[in-house]
């Protein structure tokens, strides 16, 4: 693999990339970095945000900067303030042992005042928002003539936001020989139109596939009735405990009326839209980005140029019209390396948009069902004795209150205190989950499983096993989960339905797992029993089809007798009728 000395990256550079954690370059960097560097032709390069493409125009245009030369030499356009100050402070960090480049950034919302004197002190780069340096030029504060490379990022972004105009007046006004770099994401027919008339003979590179999603982002889908939307929001997040992620909404109003739901039902959340001024926009950002919140509801319009790379989900709440818009929104998760997944909640209604998605960016969508009540209560009992099992003890501090505590407590076996305390923390989710039905994925007529209890890809193959414990020996199903865990060494292992009955209990479990967890099995015990795992060829009771079946009787039948009873009461009213008449 190339390295960035390969590249012909210089070594102040490299000292200040390496601090940054950049050990090799990402691939368009491999790909870019020489033609800027060593060739004057035009750059096309298709790479989506999180790709490193910053790097791969920042580190040759920071080195071929003429340090002695006080005029500008690199102009950067970007669509947004955002995006603007992130660029300005990724460029300022590269150049971090170039102690005389000057780099400024110019954007609306801010004083034009200090951006003028910041540029009248002498800059070498320019990074800016089209409106602000359009408007910077007809001040004539800033002066393109000697510029020689202009870097245009996100060009469909900055086309698509209706910045057409304001960028022809600027590479109108701009060296005619400079070399000019633009990034995309989508070559859209405006993207190639700009290139057309602004770029001549340019190398074409492209990073991912064209219109592609990222290779590191699954989408799923949950197809659930309208009325279920939130409830399904809700659950996802529940069952993704550690979630950090965009809701990208349609209009303000939902993405308004999503968020302050959200937040009142005590979810870690809070929303950007248009509605908001400048600085309530920057405090929100800033909440998310330090994650002080763990979701930010959005529209799109608002969530652009939010640059944060460790983004677990993008959930799209309601789907864009358009399918780039999906890519744009999908490809903010899966980052840097990271696994992302991007989520669709839709209704069948949708199913034809969704197909579109398919077919222009080439990704399958895994049809997901919507995890339930259990399978969310067992999730989160898990992360909380995780926080438990690695909570800090500050034995200095609280041995002074142990004597007391030990004594109050002294009445409790190990086993009550535990259940005690997971009980404390947890009585309020388990209420809710008790209380609120499930939800149905509709899932088409491909539903391989009846079963919508399942949170898990239906592809999953799981065996049912049978263990030597059951209620006789005061097994639930947490315990039978911890007991897997400490038989496999992991808290990763899926686990399916699980039936307790009197002496014994027969669960699913991936089915991958099931002979080293056989073998494992019998150095354990549990409340002085030998444990022993067989492969069960009995069924679980699937008891909530089962009473969900009942039920459906009872009603059919209650229904048959009211029927019977309002038409004795017809014929008798008819009959009094008659005899009136
Ligand atoms: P960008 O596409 O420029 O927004 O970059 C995405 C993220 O990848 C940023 O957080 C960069 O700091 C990081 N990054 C860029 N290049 C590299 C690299 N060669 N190695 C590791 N991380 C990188």
């Amino acid at each position: 693999m190339n390295n960035f000395k390969n590249l012909g990256i210089e070594q102040k550079l490299i000292d200040s990339i390496s601090e940054l954690g950049f050990e090799n370059p990402t691939p368009v960097q491999e790909k870019a970095i020489p033609l800027v560097l060593n060739d004057h032709s035009d750059l096309i390069a298709l790479a989506q945000t999180g790709t490193g493409k910053t790097a791969a125009f920042g580190l040759p245009s920071i080195q071929q900067i003429d340090l002695k030369n006080k005029n500008i030499q690199t102009i950067v356009l970007c669509p947004t303030r955002e995006l603007c100050i992130q660029i300005s402070k990724d460029l300022i960090s590269y150049s971090k042992f170039l102690k005389a480049i000057k780099i400024t950034p110019v954007y609306g919302g801010a004083s034009i005042e200090n951006q003028i004197k910041a540029i009248r002190k002498g800059t070498h780069i320019i990074v800016g928002t089209p409106g602000r340096t359009k408007d910077l030029i007809k001040r004539k504060v800033l002066n393109f003539k000697s510029v020689k490379r202009v870097v245009l990022d996100e060009a469909d972004e900055m086309l698509s936001m209706g910045f057409k105009d304001d960028l022809d007046f600027i590479l109108d006004t701009t060296s005619e020989n400079r070399q000019t770099l633009l990034f995309s994401a989508t070559m859209s027919k405006e993207v190639r139109s700009i290139s057309k008339r602004f770029m001549n003979d340019a190398n074409e590179i492209t990073v991912e596939k064209l219109n592609s999603g990222s290779k590191n982002v699954e989408h799923h889908i949950y197809n659930v009735s309208s009325r279920d939307k939130y409830a399904t929001l809700k659950r996802i997040s529940d069952f993704n405990p550690e979630i950090y992620g965009i809701v990208f909404c349609r209009t303000r109003r939902e993405t308004k009326d999503i968020a302050s739901k959200f937040i009142n039902d005590g979810y870690s959340a809070d929303a950007i839209h248009g509605d908001l001024s400048q600085s309530q926009r920057d405090d929100v950002m800033s909440r998310f980005r330090d994650k002080t919140i763990q979701m930010l509801i959005a529209t799109d319009v608002a969530a652009r140029g939010l640059d944060v790379n460790s983004l677990t989900h993008v959930i799209n709440y309601s789907l864009p019209d358009d399918p780039e818009v999906y890519t744009h929104r999908s490809g903010r998760t899966g980052r840097a390396g990271n696994k992302g997944i991007s989520v669709v909640i839709s209704n069948s209604r949708e199913s034809r948009k969704i197909k579109s998605i398919e077919n222009k960016s080439q990704i399958k969508f895994l049809k997901m069902d919507v995890p339930s009540g259990k399978d969310i209560c067992s999730k989160q009992l898990f992360k909380l004795i995780e926080k438990i099992e690695k909570v800090k003890v500050d034995e200095k501090q609280i041995s002074p209150f142990l004597p007391d505590i030990y004594e109050k407590l002294n009445w409790l076996s190990r086993e009550d205190l535990i259940k005690h305390f997971v009980s404390a923390e947890f009585n309020r989710f388990l209420d809710y989950y008790k209380k609120s039905r499930d939800i149905k994925s509709d899932n088409g007529s491909d539903r391989s499983s009846k079963d919508s209890s399942k949170s898990r890809r239906r592809s999953k193959d799981f065996e049912n096993l049978s263990v030597n414990v059951g209620r006789k020996q005061g097994i639930t199903p947490i315990e039978l989960i911890s007991l897997v865990n400490r038989i496999t060494k992991s808290n990763e292992i899926e686990i399916g339905s699980i039936d307790i009955r009197q002496s014994y209990t027969i669960f699913e479990i991936d089915k991958t797992i099931t002979k080293s967890l056989i073998k494992s099995s019998s150095s354990l015990n549990h409340n002085g029993v030998d444990l022993k795992v067989i492969v069960s060829k009995e069924k679980i009771e699937k008891k909530y089809n089962r009473e969900k079946s009942e039920r459906r009787s009872k009603s059919k039948r209650d229904f048959k007798n009211k029927s019977r009873s309002r038409s004795r009461n017809r014929s008798e009213s008819k009959g009094r009728r008659k005899f009136r008449g």
